[in-house]
């Protein structure tokens, strides 16, 4: 497992740790409130009770010194009828007092109260005892004994019973104070687990945070494809070195794998990114610590290397060995690489070394028995091209700087017009650019699409023009690079185009260059189907340059293929092998009922040969240029070519 990926888990787990903590956190946060209600009302219990109690006491009391005052009133009264009424209050009295007696039994069972409710009760039935004495010597006319029990054992059992009262009272005051002191105290333990708690959340979450923004940093700058570091991330390490002064230690190294194309056309693109994802964990195996490899689309990776290490490492890559996914197993493939190398200097920000190692890279791409190139300072020419044509591609066509010229087709057996391809050529400044020196920098940044349909266009409203003014135009074809293939809606465009000028597919067709491959081959096949559907011609263009094969005839229902000029270079040389190839190669083409042109006929033996092995069409300088609209407009009018 790479580095990153274990240094990935570790984070996904600490952050995972932490969101457990932070809930347990919180789940303690709650568990305390909890038991802090619960306490709260526990607490809110018994002071109510403990009130309770005291009120019941002090009832007691206060009944007694009623039910005294009534006594006394009774000794006192003459009128046999107030006594007796008397009396009933003072039992009536009796029974309450007992009544709230019974009531306090409930709430002192047990402890020093228990002791002091005695005192009280046994204080009351002397008391009442004694009252029943009072009232017997008092009914009996004795008033002076009744008074002289009053004064004595009467108030010394009221005394009693008041002390117990007051004991059992400053007993149920230090009661409340020490459960309130014990709430207090629980009360403050729970307020330090909570902020600990809190404590302990605020930095889980913290740390959580930390981590789940590293995890998505990682995943923003991450290929998902292989793994590796993206484009973004590799720019910000490099500026981070800058910064630090340590760039100066490093070496871009931009690398393609060498016929990537190749394994994705013949084994899928499933295989392809199998391999893709391999040669990237091999290159990242050979990293040390603080180097860094990213993926930069497709199968361009960049590289930043201690420049003391770069050698071994160009020593390893040249062969890598991959395992390629097969229905039967795996088979090992050997992978080459290009690779273009810039030692950073002092003065270089990150995408001056970035820049300098794509281009040796390009150089690479160029060179057939070289595969790994050093920067060299007349590569920054092209560098300088490349932006200059793509600052002023825009504005050029805004400005319509840029013209079609039309070059004739013609049919060789009667030298005849029969066709012409709309090239472009842009006026720069006074002086004719021609394509090789911007097309293949606009195709290169996906900006060529743009300038197709300004071709198209102007090449659709020269046939309306034509046509409107009484001239038999021919069939036009224009180029459309691959890209286009990758809009669902370039079929559309063209007919909306045609519609514009009003006109039908009798005068147009596309051409489509056969190194596109079969990377979209099924949209290519759809693609021509649709024309075909519209009458529109499809050609495919410099055929026998890229990874055509016959079975891509077979499969492409296209109208007309294009023989590469390359073709003609060997005939000069009476090389008899490539007159053998392009003759059966013509028979094929015809016998898989397509038509064939030939492109860059210079020479009437190119002529005669390529009548004899059955190509009609030619294109090429022997007929004519690539013509200014004016003058392919007078050839529309002389149709006919005098060949001597
Ligand atoms: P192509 O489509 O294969 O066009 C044929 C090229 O061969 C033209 O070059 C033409 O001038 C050249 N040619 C024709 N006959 C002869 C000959 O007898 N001898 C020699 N030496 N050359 C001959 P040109 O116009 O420079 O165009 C180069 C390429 O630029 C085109 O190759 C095509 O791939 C591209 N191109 C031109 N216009 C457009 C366009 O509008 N869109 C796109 N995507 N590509 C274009
Ligand atoms: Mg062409
Ligand atoms: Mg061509």
């Amino acid at each position: 497992m790479s580095k990153k990926k274990r240094r990935n888990r570790l984070s996904i787990r600490i952050a995972l740790i932490t969101v457990i903590a932070a809930l347990a956190g919180l789940a303690g946060i709650l568990r305390l409130s909890y038991q802090m209600r619960q306490l709260e009302q526990t607490y809110n219990r018994t002071m109510e009770e403990n009130y309770e109690k005291m009120e019941e006491m002090h009832r007691i009391s206060r009944q007694l010194q009623q039910h005294q005052s009534m006594l006394y009133a009774y000794l006192l009264e003459d009128d046999p009828g107030k006594c007796d009424t008397l009396e009933k209050n003072a039992k009536e009295l009796e029974f309450e007092i007992k009544a709230v007696l019974t009531s306090l039994r409930e709430h002192t069972r047990g402890g020093e109260y228990e002791t002091y409710y005695h005192d009280i009760f046994s204080g009351l039935v002397g008391y009442f005892k004694n009252v029943e004495f009072i009232l017997d010597f008092s009914k009996a006319g004795d008033t002076a004994t009744a008074a002289y029990y009053m004064k004595t054992s009467l108030q010394d059992y009221i005394i009693g019973i008041n002390a117990s009262v007051d004991h059992m009272g400053s007993l149920v005051e230090a009661d409340m104070r020490t459960v309130r002191d014990q709430i207090n105290v629980k009360i403050l333990q729970a307020n330090q687990e909570a902020m600990l708690m809190m404590v302990v959340v605020g930095v889980a979450t913290l740390i959580c945070l930390v981590f789940c923004s590293r995890i998505s940093d990682e995943m923003v700058g991450t290929d998902l494809l292989t793994g590796a570091a993206n484009f973004d991330r590799l720019l910000k390490y490099g500026e981070k070195l800058q910064k630090k002064g340590k760039l100066k230690q490093f070496t871009g190294i931009a690398v393609s794998i060498r016929n990537f194309k190749f394994i994705n056309q013949e084994y899928g693109s499933s295989v392809g990114d199998s391999v893709l994802q391999q040669y990237a964990a091999k290159l990242s195996a050979m990293l040390v610590k603080g180097e860094m490899l990213a993926r930069n689309g497709g199968d361009n990776f960049l590289l930043l290397l201690h420049t003391g290490r770069v050698k071994a490492f160009l020593e390893r890559i040249p062969r890598m060995e991959i395992d390629v996914p097969g229905e039967n197993g795996s088979d090992k493939m050997v992978l080459a690489s290009r690779c273009g190398m810039y030692q950073a200097e002092e003065k270089d920000a990150i995408s001056d070394v970035l820049d300098a190692c794509t281009l040796a890279l390009n150089d690479a791409r160029k060179q057939k028995n070289v595969d790994q190139v050093w920067f060299e300072s007349s590569m920054y020419g092209e560098l300088q091209q490349r932006k200059d044509v793509l600052e002023a591609y825009r504005i050029g066509l805004v400005e319509r700087e840029f013209l079609v010229y039309y070059q004739p087709k013609v049919d060789m057996r009667n030298n005849h017009l029969c066709g012409c391809e709309a090239l472009v050529r842009w006026k720069r400044n006074g002086k004719i650019v021609p394509p090789y020196e911007f097309i293949p920098i606009l195709e290169a940044e996906g900006n060529i699409t743009l300038l197709d349909f300004y071709v198209f266009d102007t090449v659709c409203r020269d046939i309306r023009d034509w046509l409107d003014r009484g001239i038999t135009p021919v069939r036009v074809s224009s180029n459309f690079s691959k890209l286009h293939l990758k809009n669902e809606d370039f079929a559309d465009k063209i007919l909306h185009i045609m519609e514009k000028y009003h006109l039908d597919g009798t005068y147009i067709e596309v051409e489509l260059t056969e190194s596109s491959g079969y990377e979209s081959f099924d949209a290519l096949k759809s693609f021509v189907a649709c024309m075909k559907e519209h009458g529109i011609h499809t050609s495919i263009d410099d055929f026998g340059t890229g990874y055509s094969s016959l079975s891509l005839l077979k499969d492409l229902d296209a109208d007309m293929v294009k023989l590469d000029r390359s073709f003609l270079f060997g005939l000069e040389s009476g090389n008899v092998l490539i007159e053998k190839l392009i003759t059966n190669i013509v028979r094929m083409i015809r016998d898989l009922e397509r038509d064939v042109i030939c492109e860059g006929v210079e020479t009437k033996r190119h002529v005669e040969f390529l009548t004899n092995a059955g190509c009609p069409y030619a294109q090429g300088f022997l007929y004519d240029r690539p013509l200014p609209h004016d003058d392919f407009e007078k050839r529309l009018l002389s149709p006919v070519y005098q060949i001597d």
